[in-house]
């Protein structure tokens, strides 16, 4: 009798008790884990193994289980992978581009899906590059499960004017000169970096060695911004022009985002992976350098980039052309992002020499001896 119910309670000690959940419904391309799977255990335990997310459909896992006399064995659960959220459409309410300018309206507008299908956008309405005026259009995305997002935009197509002067120069000079007058005047002394460099604001933004901060730390005001500046487009083209002869296409995917559309930008990713994670790749409002009009995402927004033939020239030639690239590897906890291979910051010729370091780029976190941590 006893020996039964040892036989008996040593095969039943052998198997865990899995309880799976039934009907399981899991966002594409989400962070999940299996422990989101299983109701119930009991007698064992079992691998909380991340489950695979990657596309749209039916799936299956086998999940490691292990009784507690140390018996190995698998319990297969199945889920459903789904696409519920609309693609996010990046597009200004109002796109203002000059008449004469060779454009191409869908350089305006950058579709992403948490589905990682490419998707095109589409403009309904009428409208001329060639003509001047105001055109209302409607631009949508649709991902392959028929989620839509539809923005209204208004094209202002406007009469081509002058090519600025240097403004970026012409700004830092004119603050140091009136930071050295509020010197003078002994009040006022400014804030130094680690680095001993002073950090002067004007108008909301932040300036330091001459260089516009837009990080973490610093952020830019609501209303600053209008597209990427002419010396940072005119150089991009220098650039595309020459890795076009090397047989290589770059091109802007994302540019210049104003702060409200980088409000819908970082809400969209805090809805889907939450604020910590969102954080580590994504600015809050006000805090992107994208607002800058400085900086620019190329080619392919994803960490394959970087196994790219154009991600390689850029790592060699960038710099010449006053790029440098602004989140590099291992410098996470400097700059506050992860490793973003696409993303480029016009800083000028000679900085971006500077900052190159073979290759070994130096952050301006770095150089500048600043942080970038929100308050
Ligand atoms: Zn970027």
């Amino acid at each position: 009798m006893i020996l039964f119910l040892g036989i008996g309670l040593f095969v039943y000690l052998k198997t865990p008790l899995v309880e799976a959940r039934e009907n399981i419904l899991i966002e594409v391309n989400s962070n999940i884990k299996a422990s989101s799977l299983i109701k119930n255990i009991k007698l064992g335990s079992y691998e909380n193994t991340t489950l695979d997310t990657s596309k749209v459909g039916e799936k299956e896992i086998k999940i490691k289980t292990k009784s507690f006399l140390n018996k190995k064995g698998t319990k297969t659960v199945s889920y459903k992978v789904v696409d519920t959220n609309a693609p996010l459409l990046e597009v200004e309410a109002q796109i203002n581009v000059q008449q004469e300018e060779n454009n191409n309206l869908l350089d305006y507008i950058f579709v992403k899906d948490n589905s990682k299908e490419e998707i095109e956008p589409k403009i309904t309405g009428d409208y001329d590059l060639k003509k001047e005026g105001k055109y209302k259009l409607k631009v949508s995305a649709k991902d392959s499960s028929g989620n839509e997002t539809v923005k209204d935009v208004v094209l202002n197509v406007i009469a081509p004017k002058k090519v600025e002067s240097n403004t970026n120069n012409n700004t830092s000079s004119n603050t140091s000169k009136e930071n050295n007058q509020k010197e003078n005047n002994t009040i006022n002394t400014p804030k130094k970096t680690k680095k001993g460099y002073d950090i002067i604001e004007k108008d909301g933004v932040t300036y330091i060695n001459g260089i516009l901060i837009a990080n973490k730390t610093y952020a830019l005001p609501k209303n600053y911004g209008q597209g990427l500046t002419s010396e940072t487009s005119a150089a991009f083209t220098k650039m595309q022009t020459a890795a076009k002869e090397a047989g290589l296409n770059i091109f802007i995917k994302s540019g210049f985002r104003s702060y409200q559309l980088q409000t819908e930008v970082y809400n969209n990713w805090v809805k889907l992976n939450g604020q910590a994670r969102a954080d580590t790749y994504s600015a809050r409002p006000g805090h992107s350098e994208h607002q800058s009009g400085l900086a620019m995402d190329i080619n392919l927004i994803e960490q394959e980039f970087a196994n790219t033939e154009e991600f390689k020239w850029l790592q060699k030639n960038a710099y010449k052309y006053g790029f440098i690239l602004r989140y590099p590897k291992e410098k996470e906890s400097i700059t506050g992002y992860i490793y973003e291979p696409w993303h480029y910051r016009y800083v000028g010729v000679s900085l971006a020499e500077e900052l190159y370091n073979n290759g070994n780029w130096i952050t301006l976190e770095e150089y500048l001896g600043i942080d970038s941590k929100y308050k």
